[in-house]
């Protein structure tokens, strides 16, 4: 295990002679319940490798918990079968990473029970890497993680299957430390029905009686309703029954791209009205439209000893790998494939229809996915900052995307102050 990354954060974090700039978005709705931006006078886009290290940066979905429980990832290590792992965390910058409890068809019959030993195998990982990861069960437990330097982790699980039809499994998921449920995956499942199902021709149930109890029960407790992969039917009737702010934990823009995962722009409205946040997904087939069919290999795919060692030579600084990393990537084009930049176009698109303060990342790293081709895999977060910030996007605005609007969400529903 390196020691350079918790010397590199001490460095980074001790950035001094800046000024204030002013927050231009600090006059609207939801100000009471932001964390504090810290808008430093960056000189961007100069700057925006030292901004992206000096940021909060939360990823909201990543699957790599199950690639650690079922296939033997070592979450100590660079495996080359996986996006994640507590190295590519730190080089990426995350400051707080959600690990997604998936389910899959096989174990659908024991969900809660396969649900808790994957939450039991994040907590033993804790217990082995305690100096540089903690689990955080609220805001204030990510606070206090943060300040101790180290990568914070917090559970959600994927697909509400893991409820197993009883509100006391529920109860018990939020005991073990489960902070978002996505209410169904792509199957139907005893809470609703899918997008991918309410898609096909026959079902578009929406919430069961027994899933409007468990959005409502979610809603007391405090753990957040994540409607990514939910129906548009099951969205609606999760509005209607519920007051509080509502993510999409891994979910792009249907207007850019008519697929059954993406969100429509009322969809969207609706979650900025409620304070909620988007958090855009890196697949390529839910950013652009048949974006599988034009896949080509990834810079890591094409380069990775180019990419190896412009890192070896970095020597453990993230700044300097980064700037060389980037001009790497613009000195060697790569025709086809989906690109950081139709990633960008979201972000943009949301930023257009509702705002800024609604935007995040939940990659989907380690869900099976094909990400674009310049942001292959969980190091590579520091490259989005980078070309937001040649798109002219502040240092306030690149903030709140990296993490800030997903942590005022976070504050909100899982605080313990509540
Ligand atoms: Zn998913």
């Amino acid at each position: 295990m390196s020691i350079l990354f918790p010397a590199f954060f001490f460095l980074i974090n001790c950035n001094t002679n800046r000024e204030k700039n002013p927050d231009k978005d600090s006059a609207n709705k939801t100000d009471t319940m932001k964390p504090e931006t810290k808008d430093t006078g960056y000189n961007l886009p100069e700057d925006a490798f030292k901004l992206h290290f000096d940021s909060e940066v939360v990823d909201s979905h990543n699957d790599y918990l199950y690639q650690v429980f079922k296939r033997g990832a070592d979450f100590g290590k660079k495996d080359p079968f996986t996006q994640s792992g507590l190295q590519r965390f730190r080089e990426g910058g995350i400051t707080l990473q959600f690990f997604a409890i998936w389910i899959p068809s096989s174990e659908e019959k024991r969900a809660f029970s396969f649900a808790k030993q994957q939450a039991e195998r994040l907590k033993k990982i804790e217990e082995e890497y305690g100096s540089e990861f903690g689990i955080a069960y609220s805001y204030e437990d990510f606070e206090k993680i943060r300040a101790e330097g180290k990568l914070c982790g917090m559970m959600g699980i994927e697909d509400g299957a893991a409820v197993g039809g009883s509100l006391e499994n529920l109860e018990t998921l939020y005991e073990t430390g489960v902070r978002y449920i996505g209410l169904t995956w792509n199957r139907s499942n005893a809470i609703g029905t899918s997008a991918k199902d309410e898609s096909g021709s026959s079902r578009s149930g929406g919430l069961t009686e027994f899933g409007k109890k468990v959005v409502k029960r979610m809603e007391e407790m405090g753990m957040m309703i994540d409607v990514s992969h939910s129906g548009e039917k099951t969205f609606w009737d999760v509005m209607e029954i519920t007051s509080g702010p509502i993510i999409a934990s891994h979910s792009n823009c249907y207007a850019l791209n008519p697929h059954y995962r993406n969100l429509t722009d009322e969809q969207i409205k609706a979650i900025a009205d409620r304070n909620g946040v988007i958090m855009v997904n890196f697949l390529d087939d839910f950013i652009v439209s048949g974006g599988k069919e034009t896949r080509v290999k990834d810079y890591y795919d094409r380069y990775s000893k180019d990419l190896d060692l412009i890192f070896e030579e970095s020597k453990g600084d993230l700044i300097t790998f980064n700037k060389k990393r980037y001009n790497f990537i613009l000195e060697h084009p790569v025709k086809g494939g989906t690109t950081l930049d139709d990633l960008i176009e979201h972000i943009d698109y949301i930023r257009n229809l509702v705002g800024i303060d609604y935007i995040g990342l939940g990659s989907d790293f380690d869900g099976g996915i094909t990400p674009p081709i310049d942001l292959y895999d969980a190091t590579c977060y520091p490259l989005i900052t980078q070309r937001l910030a040649e798109k002219g996007y502040t240092e306030t605005d690149i903030r709140k995307i990296l993490g800030l609007n997903f942590l005022r969400v976070l504050k909100q529903v899982c605080s313990k102050k509540n």
